[in-house]
């Protein structure tokens, strides 16, 4: 089969895994990374392959791309891409606005092409095992916590971290949401480096997530409780448990319960991800609906943002 050529825009943190993922994979020639910081050609040279810092110059030699840019420079990013013919992975959020990630996904279905966003959880070992466990959930607890990274200076820690829970657990819950209440902190950037949810969904499910980047150590969790199980899941180790009544009399008398490690193949997120976008070019069909859940996750984002204000405490009157 003919190999797809395939561009990375953005060599910064995360674009050089994508470049290093994409330079592996046997079906895929890696023919160009694009920067606008000239420095990052060292990773093109190491890699063997071209380097510029204008991403318009590879339109049209290209299958595949992978933006992994700030988001506020995804939509013109994509939008050139995906008019000249070429399936977009874009990393996640999608975008910084709802209309700009409507006329994307407008222009891809327009144009039969892939646009897939990087929701990495949802490659994540440990997540695809707890998915086809978690039934009828009741309430889901999310911690993703980290140190201040200066790198991320365009948005606050709702588009930038909390976003992946927010689109696993639209996946987990299946229904509308009701209403939502957030509270967000702004100590160390002009955007809210800390957030709270609680989103009520209309079967009754509730989640609450807290989205830090001022705690010291890290932590990625997830915790599940259904009407038969509770699950936990570390992403950051891909080690889960699940525990549950282990029998009706014992449950009776004494209320015993089991706890059962998850067994979980662990592997590499990102390259499941390109594996996927990669299969999901060669067949010009996505697996799934990815640009909507996108869409969806990006809404609930925004919405979030917007309850943060309003429930912001009011500057007192000067006088
Ligand atoms: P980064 O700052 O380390 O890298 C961004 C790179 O893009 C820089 O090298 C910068 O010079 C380059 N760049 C900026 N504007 C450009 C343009 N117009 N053309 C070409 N290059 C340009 O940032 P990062 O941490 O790698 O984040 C990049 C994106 O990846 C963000 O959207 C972020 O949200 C996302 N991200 C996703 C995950 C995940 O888990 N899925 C993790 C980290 C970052």
């Amino acid at each position: 089969m003919k190999k797809l050529k395939a561009a990375v825009i953005g060599v910064g943190h995360l674009g050089k895994s994508h470049a290093r993922i994409y330079h592996e994979l046997p079906n895929v020639d890696l023919v160009a990374l694009c920067d606008i910081n000239p420095e990052q050609k060292t990773q093109a040279d190491a890699l063997g392959t071209n380097f510029t810092a204008d991403y318009r110059s590879v339109l049209g030699q290209v299958d595949i791309a992978s933006i992994v840019t700030p988001t506020s420079t995804h939509y013109t990013i994509a939008k050139d891409f995906l008019n000249s013919g070429v399936h977009v992975l874009i990393e996640k959020p999608i975008t910084s606005q709802l209309d700009e990630a409507d006329e994307l996904i407008e222009i891809s279905r327009q144009k039969k092409l892939i646009l897939q966003v990087g929701h990495l959880e949802r490659y994540n070992a440990g997540f695809r095992k707890i998915e086809r466990i978690a039934k009828n959930v009741r309430f889901i607890e999310v911690h993703r916590l980290g140190p201040f990274n200066p790198r991320i200076k365009d948005c606050g820690v709702v588009l930038d971290l909390m976003i992946h829970d927010i689109d696993i657990i639209l996946q987990l819950v299946k229904s509308e949401i009701e209403s939502l209440d957030a509270i967000g902190i702004n100590v160390l950037t002009a955007y809210e480096d800390i957030a709270n949810v609680r989103i009520k969904f209309k079967n009754k499910a509730i989640a609450d997530i807290t989205a830090s980047r001022l705690t010291p150590e890290a932590q990625r969790k997830i915790r599940i409780f259904q009407e038969d199980a509770y699950i936990s899941l570390d992403y950051v180790t891909q080690s889960g448990q699940i525990f549950r009544k282990s029998g009706f009399a014992e449950a009776l008398f004494g209320g015993k319960i089991s706890r059962e490690q998850i067994d979980i193949q662990k592997e590499e997120p990102l390259r499941a991800e390109l594996e996927d976008f990669v299969k999901s070019a060669e067949r010009g069909t996505p697996s799934g609906k990815p640009d909507l859940d996108a869409r969806n996750a990006l809404k609930v984002a925004l919405d979030i943002l917007k309850s943060i204000e309003e429930n912001a405490p009011k500057p007192l009157h000067a006088f």
